[in-house]
């Protein structure tokens, strides 16, 4: 029994990537460092409309292009930047390379939202809303084209903060995606109180959804609590046609996934966009 205590209590004590301590201190060190020399990246996940068959929006998702071990995925580093206080100048490099991305976008003719993942650190930090005006200023980006993604923990974290701070955000007419939507121990009752536009259902609940009953008994109550609720339903990780015509037969508002396409970088985003294999909404 102590011996499973231990070994809990010592999961309890490492972050997800199970770093040893020096390993953790390397690495930190070595983000500073690729911030500085703008090794950061990033990458865009056109988001399509099922019922228009047309692509609205893009994710933008950090990358590290490293000099030596080459492209680096978020989950290798994020955890531990999330951790340490490098998630605030991060954070808002990230904002402000997907504002001027989403601009040029604007300007090539491509009015999409820019969907960017924001970390609870950042939302609650000081100063977070006059910096991401700043932001919108500097940029000359509509906020009417960016989207942010929250995950509920953040919002669970300091309940009254966040509603604050998310309408603040409406105001400016930037719209708010619950990201991973049903993985993390919250209640449903927040959504009562937060200006949420939409639901983002979490890739583990659609990768199965085709021969799994519990992932369809919760992909379908997602949609049908979004559209209760009067929000979008957007499904992530989509790969199969299969899972695509049970979304759509379900009449899930939007999905993103490798079926459609992987993150692409803004070049290879635009030459796609230019090839007319897809349709953009309202162009
Ligand atoms: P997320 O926001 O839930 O992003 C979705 C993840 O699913 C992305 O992984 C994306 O590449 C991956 N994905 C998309 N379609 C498919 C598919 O069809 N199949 C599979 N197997 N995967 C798919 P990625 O880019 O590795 O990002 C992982 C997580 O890192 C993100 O999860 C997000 O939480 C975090 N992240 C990424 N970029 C940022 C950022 O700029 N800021 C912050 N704070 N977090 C970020
Ligand atoms: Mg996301
Ligand atoms: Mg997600
Ligand atoms: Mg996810």
């Amino acid at each position: 029994h102590a011996k499973e205590l231990g070994k809990s209590s010592y999961k309890f004590f490492t972050n997800e990537l199970n770093l040893k301590v020096s390993e953790r201190f390397t690495l930190q060190a070595e983000l500073r460092d690729a911030l500085e020399k703008e090794e950061f990246a990033l990458y865009y996940q056109p988001q399509f409309e099922l019922h228009t068959n047309s692509i609205v929006g893009v994710e933008a998702l950090i990358r590290w292009h490293h000099p030596d071990r080459g492209v680096i995925l978020p989950g290798r580093f994020m955890p531990v930047v999330e951790d340490t206080d490098l998630i605030i100048p991060l954070g808002y490099w990230v904002l402000k390379k997907a504002c001027e991305d989403g601009k040029r976008l604007v300007e090539e003719g491509f009015p999409l939202k820019i969907a960017v993942n924001i970390s609870a650190k950042q939302l609650s930090s000081e100063n977070f809303l006059q910096r991401l005006k700043d932001i919108l200023n500097e940029t000359g980006f509509s906020p009417e084209y960016l989207e942010m993604e929250i995950t509920e923990s953040v919002l669970m974290k300091n309940k009254q903060q966040a509603a604050d701070i998310l309408r603040e955000l409406k105001k400016l007419g930037i719209s708010i995606a619950i990201d991973d939507f049903g993985t993390s121990y919250s209640s449903l009752n927040y959504l009562k109180y937060f200006p949420v536009d939409k639901l983002k259902i979490d890739r583990s609940f659609i990768g199965d959804v085709i021969s799994d009953p519990n992932d369809v008994a919760i992909a379908t109550t997602i949609i049908a609590i979004a559209h209760n609720l009067g929000l979008r339903a957007t499904a992530e990780g989509v790969e199969t046609e299969e899972q695509l015509i049970f979304l759509k037969l379900w009449q899930c508002d939007e999905a993103q996934g490798f079926y459609f396409s992987p993150p692409v970088t803004l070049d290879s985003l635009i030459d796609m966009l230019k090839s007319e294999n897809f349709k953009i909404k309202g162009v």
